[in-house]
């Protein structure tokens, strides 16, 4: 049994969460491949850190300017990290990782290289508290110089990479084009980056973790942009109405309150062939077995 598991922000930003992903990880040895997202919200008013760094690097481009405040939310980003790797006792430093950062956001070099730092360093820690490998998404998950993904280099250079690898961390959101530089896939990727994983090491099954509780009624593996796919909904149950669905192949929408239609779902299957391992239709999923399972990291652990 081998599994890809993705954790969103949410799940891993704080120490406390990230010792919940841990335990839930340690808990089946088949969860071989994790996907970490960049640390989310602690509290409802809280900033996440993908917009810290798209906002600090908003402060970098307008140079001399506006070097405090640049100064100021880099810092800030530095000790959202540091308090996850004082919390977790871990033996490891991003001094380096923020100096060269801070050097690249400088030149300007891309508000996407800002933003995947986010998933990046994540990954580092996320890594070296598991014992798992760490590798880059910018060797694995490829997009041509146009920045469209190309899938089937992807699926030939993770596959074989992945392949004589037991465990190992990749972030998510985020890999690069043919020159080097970074390329994200739209807010939100890192789902399809665990997917684009799933596939390429042929894993029974993907699992998405948040930590907002809700379930899937529908299974999205039924759901096929060529077939006779239904819809994967997904129906929060602490809230009844907000359930949302999508529309199949033939354009018939599902039955259900307030079913919504979302193309988004068959564009990322489309992205990964199309077959198995979808992408959850909704962030609010949790974890996804088959349209089946349906807990929160909080309720699983009490489990
Ligand atoms: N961290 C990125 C975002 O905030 C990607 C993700 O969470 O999947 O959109
Ligand atoms: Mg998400």
């Amino acid at each position: 049994m081998k599994k890809v598991v993705k954790f969103g922000g949410s799940s891993l930003a704080s120490a406390e969460q990230f010792k919940k992903v841990g335990n839930i990880i340690r808990k089946e040895e088949s969860r071989r491949y994790v996907i970490p997202s960049a640390p989310g919200k602690r509290t409802p008013d809280d900033t996440k850190v993908t917009d810290m760094l798209y906002s600090c690097y908003g402060q970098a481009i307008l140079g001399e300017d506006a070097e405090k405040d640049f100064e100021e939310q880099l810092e800030a980003i530095k000790e959202r990290y540091n308090s996850i790797i004082r919390g977790l006792d871990l033996e490891l430093s991003l001094d380096e990782e923020f100096k060269t950062i801070r050097t690249n956001f400088s030149k300007k070099i891309g508000r996407d290289y800002a933003a995947s730092r986010g998933e990046y360093l994540n990954g580092i820690i996320m890594a070296a508290y598991l014992g798992y490998e760490f590798i880059d998404a910018a060797e694995v998950i490829v997009f041509d110089e146009n920045g469209n993904f190309d899938g089937d280099k992807t699926h030939e250079i993770l596959s074989a990479r992945l392949e004589n690898t037991e465990r190992a961390v990749i972030p998510g959101f985020y890999g690069a084009k043919p020159d080097g530089s970074i390329q994200t896939f739209s807010r939100g990727g890192s789902d399809i980056t665990g997917s684009i994983v799933a596939k390429a090491v042929h894993a029974d099954m993907y699992e998405n973790w948040t930590d907002v509780s809700g379930f899937l009624i529908a299974d999205p593996c039924e759901l096929s942009v060529t077939g006779q796919g239904h819809a994967a909904c997904l129906l929060r149950h602490h809230h009844r109405q907000a359930v949302r669905g999508l529309a199949d192949p033939q354009g018939r929408t599902v039955s259900g309150p307030q079913v919504l239609a979302d193309a988004q779902i068959i564009r990322q299957r489309q992205i990964t062939g199309g077959r198995g391992y979808p992408v959850p239709p909704y962030d609010h999923s949790t974890v996804m077995q088959r349209g089946v399972v349906l807990e929160n990291i909080d309720q699983q652990l009490a489990g």
